[in-house]
């Protein structure tokens, strides 16, 4: 459930028409609803409640400062996936012990960074990692509290560019490897080993690949506090799934997954870290653009919008699907038809749908993408010099911009000519 829902035959975002943000911002922009966040965030919170835990919004899913702050004060920690990630959550008041790092390839920089600003753990990924980890916190003379993330060589059925847990994808240790090196990790003195992470991707629609993820989970656990360890955190990672459509079936609920977690590991007494990122931004968001042309072709026609690839990517790059609905709600009954919906940009991969049904509409009309609040805004670029999406936040009956739209000015400023020209 979302708070995108038509009134008067107008789409709302939460109290506010969304023709009413068009008008003040212009389009194409990105709107987020509070309440959707944080619903999406308390389900979680929910699910977990009968564990110690702590929700940690995975932010590469949507972070804007006043995303993070929304959910900071609500009492999500997050999980960030590099220096800037890290520098824009401490930025919006989320405090080091309650931030995450995760990520393959963490440059001493940022490592350095994070254990002098304050970190719950490092997610280790490699033995080189854990190297240059030991080295930089023993030089600060502080320790760094880690988990290791183990690969659990677990087929997540998922889109391949977002499956994490395969022993071919580049993320984790394998899973049989795991003790040897939790051995060595152990003999380093400027590491603390605190528990095990676990991510195996992302847009699942099945609980089963997590529940062989975390049965594996937890037989690991048995094992490494039979060699000593003092494992007393997981960190089980994000990719619940979410619905891109009305029509398509319901993935799991939070609640269930929470119980699949308590069935799974909950017998171990460890604290539970989960990092959802999609689930709490996904349906919590709508990129909204204006129709510029409908141009009718040789037996398909168009409609030409002024959002592009550059704005919203996934459809381009993970053959995404995503519900168009026009923001003046269509006559009941009216007669709809096919169009291939696309961009301004000059590639042929610039196409949101193909013959994809719709009301009739009109230049200046505005239609709204639904489900496009995680993996929107963070991806859009300025290709074809087309400025960056404009985000825009809804509480009840406000609404705040929460990026602005740069001018051209202020993104042609951002080259600058070297002096032999
Ligand atoms: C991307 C990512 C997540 C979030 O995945 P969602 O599918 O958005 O929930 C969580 N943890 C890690 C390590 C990730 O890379």
């Amino acid at each position: 459930m979302d708070h995108f829902l038509y009134r008067d035959g107008v789409l709302h975002a939460e109290d506010v028409p969304i023709s009413e943000i068009a008008a003040a911002v212009g389009t194409p922009f990105y709107v987020y609803s509070t309440a959707t966040l944080l619903r999406h965030y308390h389900l979680f919170d929910d699910a977990l409640s009968g564990m110690d835990h702590l929700v940690c919004y995975a932010m590469k899913a949507a972070s804007n400062q006043a995303i993070l702050k929304t959910l900071a004060e609500a009492g999500a920690g997050m999980d960030v996936v590099s220096g800037g990630e890290y520098a824009r959550a401490k930025a919006a008041g989320v405090p080091g012990e309650r931030i995450v790092f995760s990520g393959v390839g963490k440059t001493e920089e940022e490592i350095c960074q994070a254990l002098t600003g304050g970190i719950r753990q490092f997610n280790v990924e490699s033995e080189p990692e854990m190297d240059v980890l030991n080295r930089v916190a023993m030089s600060l003379g502080l320790t760094a509290p880690i988990t290791i993330r183990v690969n659990p060589d677990v087929d997540a059925k998922t889109h391949a560019k977002i499956a994490t847990g395969k022993s071919e994808n580049k993320f984790g240790i394998p899973i049989a490897r795991a003790r040897e090196v939790y051995a060595i990790a152990d003999a380093m003195e400027g590491i603390e080993v605190i528990g095990i992470d676990v991510h195996i991707g992302s847009q699942l629609t099945d609980l089963a690949p997590f529940e062989t993820a975390y049965n594996k989970v937890a037989e690991l656990t048995e094992a490494l506090r039979s060699d000593g360890h003092n494992i007393r955190r997981l960190d089980l990672g994000g990719g619940l799934g979410i619905p891109y459509t009305q029509s398509n079936e319901a993935p799991p609920l939070p609640t269930e997954y929470g119980a699949l977690i308590q069935r799974t590991v909950g017998h171990l007494g460890c604290e539970i870290e989960i990092e959802p990122g999609r689930l709490i931004a996904g349906n919590a968001g709508l990129m909204v653009s204006g129709v510029i042309y409908v141009k009718s072709g040789e037996g398909r026609d168009f409609l030409i919008l002024d959002s592009a690839m550059n704005d919203l990517i996934r459809p381009a790059m993970y053959e995404a699907w995503h519900d168009i609905v026009p923001v003046i709600e269509a006559e009941p009954g009216v007669e709809q038809a096919p169009f291939d919906i696309v961009g301004p940009v000059c590639e042929s991969g610039d196409t949101f749908a193909k013959e994809r049904m719709m009301p009739p509409l009109s230049a200046g009309d505005l239609v709204a993408f639904r489900s496009a609040g995680a993996y929107g805004a963070v991806m859009s670029s300025e290709y074809n010099t087309r400025p960056l999406t404009p985000e825009v936040l809804v509480k009840d009956d406000q609404f705040a911009v929460i990026r602005a739209r740069p001018t051209f000015d202020e993104i042609i400023k951002r080259d600058t000519i070297p002096q032999w020209l």
